[in-house]
């Protein structure tokens, strides 16, 4: 349950916010009382609702349609946020994509686009929102792996190197940021039940479930409980830090 409130006053910024993990997340941060900005690649209807739900619990709420692929697209959001709202103060770093296929039959455009919006993506938002993290003394931020970062899966070459990176980056800008305040960790949610998942044949995720101590895949609303967890005071002293919510999956 989050603790209610505990991030009045800070302005957060969720990347992929119009569905799944992302959405779940901006709500949470939102009961915990943080303005909530948001992006997207597309999904404008649903940005739409999701700024009228926020909205409702009492926030600030904006969506900006930017690509997380283009450092132009980042940069024009990022600008016009700080500027509407203030200096963003917790940035969860949560767009991404798969292009799933066994390596040899992988294609460069299938890996480039997964290298492009998953890694891309993690440089363009945090070069963008960093700078007034540190010069206000005050910043979290957490990056979206995957259990695939940490194991590896068939079929998901290009996806899992993008998310053991995400591992890799956070550690690095974890150490370059911590005597400033600014901590930096990431989640490496197990197979969560979102769009994402719709593409991956039934029988798959019986045996995911089978090789899941819980039984059971995840809901969003877990992964968003652990970043509202470590976006918060009281995650003050945490940094480099992979949590693993994934129902025992791999420990
Ligand atoms: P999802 O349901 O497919 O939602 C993806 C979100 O990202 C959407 O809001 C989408 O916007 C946005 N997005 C996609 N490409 C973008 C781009 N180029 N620029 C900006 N926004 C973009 O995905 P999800 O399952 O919630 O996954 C969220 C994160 O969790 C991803 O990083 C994923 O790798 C990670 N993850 C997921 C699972 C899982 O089992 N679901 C497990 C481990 C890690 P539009 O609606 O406009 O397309």
């Amino acid at each position: 349950m989050t603790i209610q409130k505990e991030l009045q006053g800070k302005v957060c910024l969720v990347t992929g916010a119009t569905r799944g993990i992302g959405r779940a997340t901006a709500m949470a941060l939102a009961d915990a009382g943080a303005d909530v900005l948001f992006s997207y690649a597309q999904s404008k209807e649903q940005a739409l609702e999701v700024e009228k739900l926020l909205r409702d619990k009492g926030v600030r709420a904006q969506g900006y349609q930017a690509n997380v692929a283009s450092a132009e697209e980042v940069q024009a959001m990022a600008a016009q946020a700080q500027q509407n709202f203030g200096p963003i103060s917790v940035l969860v770093n949560n767009a991404g994509i798969t292009r799933d296929r066994s390596f040899l039959k992988m294609t460069h455009q299938m890996w480039d686009e997964v290298m492009r919006v998953n890694l891309d993506g993690l440089f363009h938002v945090t070069q963008a929102v960093l700078p007034k993290m540190l010069e206000t003394g005050w910043g979290r931020i957490i990056n979206v792996s995957s259990i695939i970062g940490q194991t590896g899966n068939f079929g998901q070459a290009n996806y899992a190197a993008t998310k053991g990176a995400a591992i890799a980056f956070t550690m690095s800008i974890a150490r370059e940021v911590a005597k400033k305040g600014v901590t930096v960790n990431a989640v490496a949610p197990g197979f969560i039940e979102t769009d994402m998942l719709k593409n991956v044949p039934a029988a798959a995720l019986d045996q995911v479930r089978a090789m899941t101590p819980m039984g059971r895949l995840g809901k969003p609303e877990e992964i968003a409980d652990a970043i509202v967890f470590l976006a918060s005071p009281r995650a003050s002293f945490i940094t480099g830090q992979v949590l693993a919510v994934n129902g025992g999956m791999y420990m």
